[in-house]
């Protein structure tokens, strides 16, 4: 949507009709402009600013310095506390986190940060394996606001948690319903693992606008626009690789989750209309082109198995049991030949782990060759295999999965489809020609729905660039 479609709209949620909307949206823009001109600031910001004095005009307050817009006139209804989250949640993602941060803590935000959610294209459960993987970043993900304080006090808010947490002294992981401080937290535990330095006290607002458990990692975000806006405050400069690694340390020995690098990696080397290739084993990170004309659409079944957390783990062990037994140290180093000399000696249960492992890097190397090739059909075919393996191998699917990789390798215009993440529920992935459409995605949602009770959420997603600071 263009700018003054997004503010019209916006006008209109406040009371302006279709009419004084449109107008209205226009002089905000003429006024950003000038602002800007005049103040020396962004016009991102000049922008925040007006539609603050806005939704402040249509409360009752006089709108200073808004001489150029009849804000009463144009919205005259009252806006109650309510409406108002609303209207800060219509705010495109930063002129949002400067909002909420604003109404937080009562000051601006020094630094602003954003990091990517992720896809798993594929490569499933290779990572912790020394494998490779391919993934890609979205055009979702998360922000960080912050800014320094004096009194060694750690102020974190982020609407997940609905309240300011406050934190000082020694850091140690939190308990109960505020332990989504336990990522920022884990960075600034991190960062001191890595011989940088910690701003002792700040304000923290996290923003987002990627759903959680959804196989796109939102953890990875926050873990990595976390550290860059503390790198930033503290006026340091780190490598990305550096970046990555700290958001993975933070996750693996503060929060308690023994992920590999994938999510962190794509989320800091993300481009836009690329994919990154990790070779976990370096780790080493470079990109790929993605074939114009081909899309992700994400359907998100919020079904999640009871023991995940136990099945991910158990999942580890026996590919490192696997490994052991082959006489190699990760399954990466095995070969196909090596794992059916060793057949008699191994159960059968990690004789399927092993394989899916060792075909699954096969898979990632034929993949990359494939999008070099611009072979759509070799790619799509590759994905739908990593997913039977899932389904037999390496049994991290689910009914629910299974049912939607089904019904989208059946659709016309969808090249491939698989489940993306951990499994054990979430979301399956489809990976698709432009001719693909939302109607085609409702129909396989709907037919979910029958079967299961339930639609899946459907995300269209595009490619996004990776981690960056935005302002500081
Ligand atoms: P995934 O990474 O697949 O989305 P995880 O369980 O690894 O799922 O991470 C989700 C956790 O990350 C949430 O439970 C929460 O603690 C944290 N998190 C995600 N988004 C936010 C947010 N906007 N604000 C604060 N914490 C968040
Ligand atoms: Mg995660």
């Amino acid at each position: 949507m263009s700018e003054e479609a997004q503010l019209t709209a916006l006008c209109e949620r406040l009371g302006a009709s279709a009419g004084q909307a449109q107008t209205m949206a226009r002089q905000l823009m003429k006024r950003a402009d000038q602002l800007a001109d005049t103040r020396g600031i962004t016009r991102v910001e000049a922008m925040a600013h007006l539609l603050e004095l806005v939704t402040k005009g249509v409360r009752g307050e006089t709108p200073a310095g808004f001489e150029g817009v009849d804000v009463r006139a144009a919205a005259p209804k009252p806006v109650d506390p309510s409406e108002r989250e609303q209207t800060v949640l219509a705010l495109p993602m930063q002129e949002k986190l400067r909002a909420l941060f604003r109404d937080t803590f009562g000051r601006e935000p020094e630094v602003i940060a954003r990091a990517p959610g992720r896809i798993e294209f594929i490569g499933n459960h290779t990572d912790y394996n020394g494998g490779t993987v391919l993934g890609a970043a979205v055009d979702r993900g998360i922000w960080v606001a912050a800014a320094a304080r004096t009194d060694n006090q750690r102020r974190l808010f982020s609407r997940i948690g609905g309240e300011i947490v406050t934190h000082s002294g020694e850091l140690v992981p939190v308990t109960g319903s505020h332990n989504w401080v336990n990522y920022p937290l884990g960075v600034l535990h991190a960062l001191t693992h890595f011989g940088l330095r910690v701003p002792e006290g700040f304000d923290y607002v996290a923003e987002s606008d990627l759903p959680t458990g959804a196989g796109l990692s939102s953890s990875a975000a926050i873990e990595l626009a976390s550290a860059l806006a503390f790198i930033r405050l503290t006026g340091q400069e780190v490598p990305r690789e550096t970046l990555v690694k700290i958001g993975r340390y933070a996750e693996n020995h503060f929060v308690g989750v023994p992920c590999g690098i994938l999510d962190q990696g794509v989320s800091g080397f993300g481009q836009k209309d690329h994919l990154v290739f990790i070779d976990c084993r370096g780790p080493s990170f470079s990109t790929v082109p993605m074939p114009s004309g081909t899309h992700f659409w994400i359907f998100n079944t919020h079904t999640k198995h009871a023991l995940v957390d136990g099945l991910y783990a158990a999942r580890h062990r026996e590919c490192m049991e696997a490994a052991k037994a082959l006489g190699v140290e990760l399954l990466a180093d095995g070969t196909l030949a090596q794992l059916e000399a060793a057949k008699e000696a191994l159960s059968d249960v990690a004789f399927r782990r092993a394989r899916h492992v060792i075909e699954e890097i096969g898979r990632v190397d034929a993949t990359r060759e494939a999008l070099r090739r611009s072979d759509l059909q070799a790619v799509g075919a590759a994905l739908t295999a990593s997913h039977r393996s899932s389904q037999h191998l390496f049994e991290n699917s689910t009914p629910e999965l299974d049912f939607l990789v089904d019904r989208l390798v059946e659709t016309p215009d969808v090249l491939g489809a698989r489940l993306t993440g951990g499994g054990f529920g979430g979301a399956v992935m489809a990976f698709t020609t432009e001719q693909f459409s939302s109607a085609a995605a409702d129909t396989v949602a709907g037919k979910y729905r029958d079967a299961f009770g339930s639609a899946p959420d459907v995300l269209h997603m595009q490619t996004g660039p990776g981690a960056d600071v935005v302002v500081g």
